[in-house]
């Protein structure tokens, strides 16, 4: 009998994305299978009615379980070190099961003041309406996440490091304040993944994934997930199973072999961004790179303490305003031009006035969202190649 890939028997995180939570069935398949069927059917009527009733372990319904989405979900389990992860059909839908299992009206939030914008609109438009409410504070201000937890604050919430300034907030450190004060910790580790950074081995209580990132990589799908302990992921399970914000089997497949080359992709995107970084801080016509690999970030002690690599994602300042920045942008021939991440193909955006273009322009000064601001979620390709590409806009810019 050969060992099932369960976390905590010294597997290592390349071994278990590799080969968690694939259960073999007769066919002795070698490859993940895919289960493309809404439903299950049964030997008979006794064995429906025990599997209906969960007096019997099985497969009912794909809304509730079905293998694929299985055996993705124990596989990013074991790599975010959690008890049980619930695959959603997106990482909205991962955020929004997630506080519907555990909050109820007049629950409070804290959250930090640079979250996705979707997530902010979900706070501030759903949540609201069902008298959840959500107070912002600065990310790396433990004081002012501890200052503004009151008796009905349930959850707090962070993305670390943040978008699109790359400010960190030290997990182990929130998560004793979420604790002595009876709050939950939920860290969204989208930009890391569980291959630089494991928020539950932290201190956190949940980890919230948008899928459609890197743990896919390469573009192809829209998904998410929950990861935490089995005590809170059985009440999101619920949510999933009743509401039905469920992942399909097709995307699930995807996702799981997405994750096969999580380490060997992220260890290759980090290079490749810290590369850019240090050429970037030392372009004349850069006026300021934020990258917590570069010694000069303010937080980059920290980063190396809670993170085994900086991430892929970075940003920098041009000199000039809005024009000079959409001219970079505007000489690329490679990058692509969008406001996604996490992908083998790198992208560049305009913050100001892409993702971020919803703030006024005092919200905009306050989160550091100047219009010289330029986004790079640094892929796969050669560095060469990426560097040649902004340096068409960069240099012309210098001249
Ligand atoms: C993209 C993203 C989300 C939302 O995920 P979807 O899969 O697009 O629903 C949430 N958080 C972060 C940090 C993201 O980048």
């Amino acid at each position: 009998m050969q060992d099932e890939m369960t976390p905590g028997k010294g597997w290592a995180l390349e071994t278990l994305a590799i080969r968690a939570g694939h259960n073999r069935t007769h066919e002795q398949e070698h490859a993940e299978p895919i289960f493309p069927t809404s439903s299950f059917v049964y030997a008979s009527a006794a064995e429906a009615a025990r599997k209906f009733s969960g007096e019997e372990p099985g497969n009912v319904y794909s809304r509730f379980t079905n293998p694929t989405v299985a055996t993705f979900e124990q596989r990013l389990a074991a790599l975010e070190n959690g008890e049980r992860c619930v695959a959603t059909s997106s990482g909205m839908a991962a955020i929004l099961s997630t506080v519907l299992a555990l909050l109820q009206s007049g629950d409070e939030i804290v959250a930090s003041r640079s979250l996705f914008g979707s997530t902010v609109s979900l706070f501030d438009k759903y949540f609201a309406k069902l008298g959840i409410t959500t107070h912002y504070v600065e990310l790396a201000d433990l004081a002012a996440w501890e200052a503004a937890i009151t008796p009905r604050t349930r959850l707090l919430f962070a993305e670390t490091p943040s978008n699109p300034l790359a400010e960190l907030v030290d997990i182990a450190a929130l998560a004793e304040i979420a604790h002595r004060h009876d709050a939950l910790l939920a860290i969204d580790n989208c930009f890391l993944t569980p291959a630089l950074q494991k928020p539950l081995t932290l201190g956190a209580d949940l980890v919230i994934h948008s899928a459609t990132k890197y743990l896919d990589g390469q573009g192809r799908a829209v998904g998410g997930a929950v990861v935490g302990r089995r005590q809170e992921l059985d009440e999101v399970f619920g949510v999933v199973r009743t509401c039905g914000p469920c992942l399909s089997p097709f995307n699930a497949w995807i996702f799981t072999k997405g994750l096969e080359t999580l380490d060997l992709r992220m260890r290759a995107h980090c290079a490749n961004a810290q590369a850019l970084a240090e050429w970037l801080q030392a372009h004349p016509a850069v006026a300021r790179v934020h990258y917590s690999g570069l010694r000069e970030h303010p937080q980059h002690e920290l980063a190396s303490r809670q993170q085994s690599g900086f991430g892929a994602v970075l940003s920098f300042e041009v000199q000039g305003e809005r024009e000079a920045a959409w001219s970079v942008i505007d000489a690329t021939r490679m990058l692509s031009i969008t406001g996604n991440l996490g992908d083998v193909k790198s992208t560049i955006t305009h913050p100001a006035s892409t993702t971020h273009a919803r703030l006024s322009p005092q919200q905009k000064a306050a989160a550091g969202i100047s219009e010289s601001l330029i986004r790079v979620a640094v892929g796969l390709e050669a560095i060469e190649d990426i560097r040649s590409d902004l340096a068409r806009g960069l240099d012309a810019l210098s001249n």
